[in-house]
């Protein structure tokens, strides 16, 4: 257990969510401060700084949300002050942010802990007392990375899916141990992580937004996936069926894929599956994407895989075509923050 800095304070960061929530005439919309939600838990101010950054359904966070949210992160961690930073946030889009906060600060001094809730902090049924409590132990006793702690549970953040619209364990680690659990008040250690990035982060890298993800269905036209090269998409994650299968009669997925990466568009594989991996090499349907120069995602999750492709876009800036795509796979083939067995 990392021994936490005593003369060091805590971040609160409120960006939004459910866990601010207040009744409004429209229904339910965040209204809360970090503050306020504090208040409800009885926790020491003393001890806790606060920003309120946002007050967002997290539907609405995008890119730009992102960027701004790492930013502040990054003048905490700057700041030399903090031991560790809280970031509250709603849970449908909370895997992308802590996906993508995970490879913007992959070389973070501190621990970064991302929670939100299933039901208004203010409301008596709540988990989102027992969440931010349990958010601000994680965040003094962790070793330094991105994570999500929902429901009882410390989450890598690039291993975090949304499972549960409902329950109050609404987070699942796909293909990677849960880190630790907190149980009455305390965190007891389920998996080792530390962070594989060294290095100091100074400046933020660039996000390229122009990212799509393709689900296939049985029968989807080829021309519906030609069709992202006129909405100026960049990189796709397509969705494959088994380990990332994908049509080759009647309908030719392998020739359109192959045609946007004529076209300098990167193609990134990965599986329907929650659990497990994506090969493209075991079967005739798509292999011929493999040396087409289509990447494998293998064991990432969809929102690991989306994130890391507008990350390695945002690298790739500049470069022409065929150098992009290379540069991409360069990066695809890297472990930056534990979101990739290879
Ligand atoms: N719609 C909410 C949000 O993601 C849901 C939640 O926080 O649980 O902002």
């Amino acid at each position: 257990m990392r021994s936490y800095a005593k003369d060091k304070r805590l971040m609160l960061i409120s960006t939004g969510g459910t866990i601010a929530c207040v009744p409004t005439e429209q229904g339910l919309a965040p209204g809360l401060s970090a503050k306020e939600m504090l208040k409800t838990i009885n926790a020491d101010l003393s001890e806790i700084d606060c920003i309120d950054l946002f007050s967002m359904d997290s539907s609405n966070i995008q890119p730009e949300e992102w960027q701004i949210i790492a930013n502040e992160i990054l003048k905490c961690i700057n700041s030399n002050s903090y031991a560790g930073i809280v970031v509250t946030h709603g849970t449908d889009t909370m895997a992308y942010t802590a996906s993508m906060l995970s490879f913007l600060l992959r070389c973070t001094n501190i621990p970064i802990v991302l929670t939100g809730a299933q039901l208004p902090i203010i409301n008596e049924d709540s988990d989102g007392r027992v969440n931010l409590r349990d958010s601000i132990i994680a965040a003094k006793a962790l070793t330094p990375g991105v994570y999500i702690c929902f429901g009882s549970d410390v989450i890598l953040g690039c291993r975090a899916v949304k499972t549960r619209t409902v329950s109050y364990n609404a987070f699942e680690s796909i293909n990677y141990p849960k880190i630790a659990e907190i149980k009455h008040g305390e965190i007891e250690y389920i998996s080792e992580y530390s962070i594989n990035s060294k290095g100091e982060i100074s400046a933020l890298s660039a996000i390229n937004p122009n990212v799509a993800l393709i689900k296939l269905i049985p029968g989807l036209s080829a021309d519906f996936i030609k069709g992202v090269l006129s909405a100026n998409i960049e990189g796709i994650v397509v969705e494959g069926f088994g380990l990332g299968g994908v049509h080759n009669i009647r309908r030719d997925h392998n020739e359109a894929l192959e045609y946007l990466m004529k076209n300098g568009v990167c193609v990134v594989l990965t599986s329907q599956c929650l659990y497990e991996t994506s090969a493209l090499d075991v079967y005739a349907v798509s292999r011929r994407l493999l040396n087409a120069g289509a990447i494998s995602a293998h064991d990432m999750t969809t929102e690991a895989a989306v994130t890391k492709l507008m990350w390695a876009l945002g690298a790739a800036e500049g470069l022409q075509k065929y150098d992009k795509i290379k540069r991409v796979e360069e990066i695809f083939a890297s472990n930056y923050c534990g979101e990739i067995t290879l």
